[in-house]
C-alpha cells in the first residue's frame, strides 16, 4: 500500500499520519505486505519520520518518485533524497491514471517562486521548474490515446508556466499546442495565479478550441493591506480588473476561486472588503478556508493572529454569501444548453452524474440527469431545467457520442 501525503499545514500533517496508522493496521492484519509512505510529509520531515513509523517498509520523497515500482517490489531500499527536490514528471515513466479512464490531471511544473508568507509549498517542493512543453504534449498525446478526453492542466501556479524556461514557452504557447491533440476534447485549467492573467493569456483562452470557459483563479483576498501582507504581489483594483476584462472578453466563463479567512491583522474591515468583492464579481465556485500559522512561515510569526472562532465565523458567513450568489447563478441557467460529460450512473440515487464546461471534477457541483442509458466518458447536450445550490439538472436534447468542442 502507497500512501501519498500532503504535509503543507499541521491538520494536513495530521490527516496524513492517521492514514498511515490505519494503513499499517491492514498490514499487521495481513492484507498487505508493504505499506510506503510517500510525498510532501517524508519530504518535510526525513529524519523524524523513520523512528515515528518503523513498520513503515519505505518512504519516498519527491526525487525517489521515479524509483517507486522498485521500492514497492522491495528490490532496492527506499530511503529518503534530502534537500530541495529537483526531479520532474516525464513523458518516459509509466502512469496509472486513477481518474476515469477519460480524463486526467496534466502536471506542468513543479514547485513555485511566488513565496506568499502563508505558504510552505515552495520550501517543500522548492522553486519553479517547468517541464520541457515536449515531455508535456508527448504525455498529453499518450493520455489522448489511451482515451483520456479532459485534461485538467496542474501545477502550483499554471500561469507561472515556462518563465523559467529559455524558450520562453508560457501557458499560452502551451495551450496553442494541446488544443492540437487529438483526442482531447476538454481542457481545463486550474490555479491559475491572477498576477499571470496577461492580455496574452486571456485571449488564447477565448481562441482556444478546446479549452473549455472556465478559469480557476485563487485570489485569497480583496483588501489591499492583507493582500501586501500576503506577498501576492497584487491589489485588489488589479485583481478586479483582470476578472473583469475575462468575464468581458469570455462572457460565458465560469469562474471559481479561493479564499483565505483570518490572516493575521484581518480587521472586520477587512472582511467587510472581501464580502463586497465576493458580492460584486459572483464566482461561480468558491472555496473558503481559515488561516493556519504553520511553522516555518513568515506569516505565522506576524502580530495579530486572528482567534479561532472568528475565523470561523468569517468563514461560514462567506460560505453563506457564496451559497446565494451559487443558486442565482444556477438559476440564471435554467432554459440554456449546454454541452455535458458523463462522469458516472449513481445507482442508489438513480441518477446520471455529469459535468458542464464550468464544473471541475471533484471539486465543483454536478448536472443531475434522470437517466440511466449514458456512457461515462461520452459527451451530450443538455436543457438545464433546473437549479440547486450547486448543482444543476439537465435533460438531454441531442444523445451522440461525439459532440463538437465547447464554442465559447
Ligand atoms: S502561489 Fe500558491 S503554492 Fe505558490 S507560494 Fe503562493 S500559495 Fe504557495
Amino acid at each position: 500500500m502507497v500512501v501519498n501525503t500532503c504535509a503543507f499545514i499541521r491538520p494536513a500533517v495530521e490527516e496524513a499520519e492517521n492514514s498511515i496508522r490505519e494503513a499499517l493496521v491492514w498490514k499487521s492484519a495481513g492484507r498487505f505486505r508493504r505499506v510506503i509512505v510517500a510525498g510532501c510529509l517524508p519530504q518535510r520531515f526525513p529524519d523524524a519520520l523513520p523512528g515515528q513509523f518503523p513498520e513503515v517498509d519505505a518512504f519516498l520523497g519527491w526525487d525517489d518518485f521515479p524509483r517507486i515500482a522498485e521500492i514497492v517490489r522491495g528490490k532496492v531500499p527506499g530511503g529518503i533524497a534530502r534537500g530541495l527536490p529537483s526531479w520532474l514528471p516525464d513523458h518516459r515513466l509509466p502512469r496509472v491514471i486513477s481518474t476515469p479512464p477519460f480524463r486526467a490531471y496534466l502536471k506542468l511544473a513543479e514547485g513555485c517562486s511566488n513565496h506568499c508568507r502563508y505558504c510552505l509549498i515552495p520550501k517543500i517542493r522548492g522553486e519553479l521548474r517547468s517541464r520541457p512543453p515536449d515531455s508535456i504534449l508527448r504525455e498529453a498525446r499518450r493520455l489522448a490515446a489511451q482515451g483520456v478526453k479532459e485534461l485538467t492542466l496542474i501545477a502550483q501556479d499554471t500561469t507561472a508556466y515556462g518563465n523559467d524556461l529559455k524558450s520562453g514557452i508560457g501557458l499560452s504557447g502551451l495551450l496553442k499546442n494541446l488544443d492540437r491533440v487529438r483526442g482531447v476534447e476538454w481542457i481545463r485549467i486550474l490555479y491559475a495565479h491572477p498576477r499571470g492573467l496577461t492580455e496574452e493569456l486571456i485571449e488564447t483562452l477565448a481562441q482556444a478550441e478546446k479549452t473549455v470557459p472556465y478559469l480557476d483563479v485563487p485570489v485569497q483576498h480583496a483588501s489591499d493591506r492583507i493582500l501586501k501582507a500576503m506577498g501576492r504581489g497584487m491589489t485588489g483594483k488589479e485583481i478586479r480588473r483582470r476578472l473583469q476584462k475575462i468575464r468581458r472578453r469570455i462572457p460565458t466563463i465560469a469562474l471559481r476561486t479561493t479564499l483565505l479567512v483570518g490572516f493575521p491583522g484581518e480587521t472586520p474591515r477587512d472582511f467587510l472588503e472581501l464580502m463586497d468583492f465576493v458580492r460584486e464579481m459572483e464566482f461561480d465556485h468558491l472555496g473558503a478556508f481559515s488561516y493556519f500559522p504553520e511553522t516555518g512561515t513568515p506569516a505565522a510569526r506576524l502580530p495579530g493572529q486572528v482567534p479561532e472562532k472568528v475565523k470561523e465565523e468569517r468563514k461560514a458567513e462567506l460560505l453563506s454569501l457564496q451559497a446565494e450568489i451559487s443558486r442565482s447563478r444556477n438559476e440564471s441557467r435554467i432554459g440554456r444548453e449546454s454541452e455535458v460529460l458523463i462522469e458516472a450512473f449513481d445507482p442508489d440515487l438513480k441518477i446520471t452524474i455529469a459535468r458542464t464546461p464550468g464544473q471541475a471534477p471533484e471539486i465543483d457541483g454536478i448536472t443531475k440527469i434522470y437517466r440511466d442509458d449514458l456512457a461515462p466518458g461520452s459527451f451530450h447536450r443538455v436543457r438545464i431545467v433546473d437549479a440547486l445550490v450547486y448543482d444543476l439538472v439537465g435533460e438531454i436534447i441531442e444523445t451522440s457520442d461525439r459532440q463538437p468542442v465547447t464554442r465559447k
